[in-house]
């Protein structure tokens, strides 16, 4: 099949894989299988270090699948005069579109200015001019200051009583989850390991020393051990029980706040640009329209509950409705709207006093007496950044000198000469779609989804003979994906779950065959996957 190369990141190889890890003494194991964790991997296997990740559940099913979906230039530092912290995430923003354009796109973002908001007129003006060249935005992307009535024009939902005007301005939205996804697939190219539903129990040790990890397949119960140089945790909102292994949790700790997000058909909140809203308790609420949904997020809450399942709370559901409701008032959105939702935790670190929006988004890095290196904080838009900084401390560890060069690594999926040829590729699969009877609209989730690969998925539903494009896409994300379960599939693959939910019964019947000859289900098996998918689904309208 044209463009796929086979490698090891499929289930049916996971036994080549441990038999691996159990026998090789890697230079680096990084123990977390975020955007923080995958970032890592790409940047140490590119400078040829031999490295290994994993990941106790699924890749991306932390924070990395749980965020407002946004490569930021970080607007909201300007408030902090955070200038230097601008600039250099508004260039990590260009490497990003750059290296990851069928993920990476540019989205127009409306900030509504409202009597007595949090942004005037004067201040709205002068902060884009200075976020736009601070992030080195370039021409049609710059921003522009619209008067009431031109954004009435283009947002005729919004609020006209409180409503003044708007700032226009560039930002970038992505796939969380498949941006992590795509890192670690490019990274196995480059021959590192991962590896998924293994994880880290304890920590090994020589003599004070830190060697490795005591871990377990979730899926078989076997114990595994895996031996390296070096080690770093990258688990998010999980690093200090990282750290209460290595027994170096200190004064510097996490302070984890919960985002909650909502999901409606587009239809009941149709905007045609993203929307960047002020709340009534001083905070900002973002709209963001998504294939045929809009969603809304995020509220911003101390959390100390169970990490492995946030949950949401029906004042999590008020609070977000009032926002909205009160922004478009034409617009009445209840609970019933609700298709999907989704609640993350951010790994932020503790600041005495500090409210749970005052808290700095930045990243820090911990060494341990062990030599346990701990990355905790940070933005997905950081993620490459991040990496170079632990991978330049690893390589300096093991007296190697090998310089960073994922600047200029292309992302799999994302391999355009330049980021517009995005938009001919969809325009491509589109006539395809059309010469073989499929819906068109699909092109353009295909490519912002797969990238390239949409390309030979498109062929395999010529090849099979398939009556839905969600087999072919179940057919390559089983082969070519590591993926093991209905949920993997639908929620982080796909993220059908939260934006296609009406089609995911029908769906759900179509790729279970296709699963279960591929991975060899049994009839107990099939049962217990079509539960946990059934459950997945309804935990996200169940508000506590
Ligand atoms: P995670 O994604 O949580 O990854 C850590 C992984 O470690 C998890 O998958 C976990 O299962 C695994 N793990 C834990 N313990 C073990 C163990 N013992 N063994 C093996 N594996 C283990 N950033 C942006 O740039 N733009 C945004 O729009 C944005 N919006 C956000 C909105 C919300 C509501 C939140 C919460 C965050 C947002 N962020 C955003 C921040 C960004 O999402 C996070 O900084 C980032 O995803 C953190 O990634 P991570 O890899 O560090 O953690």
């Amino acid at each position: 099949m044209q463009g796929l190369k086979h490698y090891m990141f499929n289930a049916l190889k996971r036994d080549e894989i441990k038999a691996e890890l159990k026998t090789k003494k890697y230079d680096l194991l990084i123990i977390g299988g975020g955007i923080t964790g995958a970032g890592i991997l790409l940047d140490a296997t590119s400078r040829g270090l031999s490295v290994v990740l994993i990941e106790k559940n699924d890749f991306a099913s932390g924070t990395s699948s749980k965020s407002t979906k946004l490569i930021h230039g970080g607007l909201r530092y300007l408030k902090n005069f955070e200038f230097k912290l601008v600039k250099e995430v508004g260039k990590e923003r260009a490497i990003a579109y750059n290296n990851a354009p069928h993920l990476v796109v540019p989205e127009k973002m409306i900030l509504p200015i409202i009597t007595n908001g949090s942004y005037s007129k004067f201040m709205t003006n002068i902060g884009l001019w200075i976020y736009d060249r601070l992030a080195g935005v370039k021409g049609q992307e710059k921003r522009k200051m619209l008067t009431k009535k031109q954004t009435l024009e283009i947002e005729p939902l919004l609020n006209k009583d409180s409503l003044l005007g708007s700032g226009y301005y560039a930002e970038y939205r992505t796939d969380d989850a498949r941006l992590t996804l795509e890192i670690i697939k490019t990274a196995v190219n480059y021959k590192a390991t991962a590896i998924n539903y293994v994880n880290a129990d304890s920590l090994e040790y020589s003599g004070e020393t830190i060697i490795g990890a005591n871990c377990t397949d979730i899926l078989t119960n076997e114990p595994i051990q895996i031996i390296a140089k070096q080690v770093v945790n990258a688990t998010g909102p999980w690093v200090d029980e990282i750290r209460t292994m290595d027994k170096s949790l200190n004064q510097k700790r996490l302070h984890l706040t919960k985002g909650v997000h909502i999901v409606v058909p587009h239809v009941k909140l149709p905007i045609n640009n993203s929307i960047y809203f002020d709340t009534a308790d001083k905070r900002m609420v973002f709209a963001i329209p998504r294939f045929e949904a809009t969603y809304i997020g995020t509220t911003d809450t101390d959390f100390d509950g169970d990490k492995d399942n946030p949950g949401i709370t029906s004042d999590d559901i008020n609070y977000l409705l009032n926002a909205i409701n009160s922004e478009f008032p034409s617009i009445k959105l209840n609970p019933s709207d609700i298709q999907s939702t989704w609640s993350g935790l951010r790994p932020l670190i503790h600041e005495e006093g500090k409210s749970p929006s005052e808290l700095s988004r930045k990243d820090e890095i911990f060494v341990s007496p062990s030599g346990l290196i701990t990355i905790a904080g940070g933005k997905l838009t950081g993620y490459r950044l991040m990496a170079k900084k632990v991978v330049d401390m690893v390589c300096s560890n093991l007296k190697v000198k090998h310089t960073c060069n994922t600047q200029n690594i292309k992302i799999s999926g994302g391999e355009f000469d330049t980021p517009d040829l995005v938009n001919s590729f969809i325009f491509s699969i589109k006539s395809r779609l059309k010469t073989i009877g499929l819906d068109e609209k699909k092109a353009e989730y295909l490519v912002r989804t797969y990238g390239k690969k949409a390309q030979p998925i498109v062929e395999i539903f010529q090849k099979e003979q398939y009556e839905n494009l969600c087999q072919a896409e179940a057919w390559f994300c089983l082969r070519y994906e590591m993926t093991i379960s209905l949920i993997d599939f639908f929620e982080r693959r796909t993220g059908k779950i939260n934006f296609d939910s009406q089609n995911l019964s029908k769906e759900a019947k179509l790729v279970l065959p296709i699963f279960s000859s591929y991975l060899n289900w049994n009839e107990k098996k099939i049962k217990e996957e079509i539960e946990r998918l059934d459950k997945e689904i309804n935990k996200r309208l169940f508000f506590a």
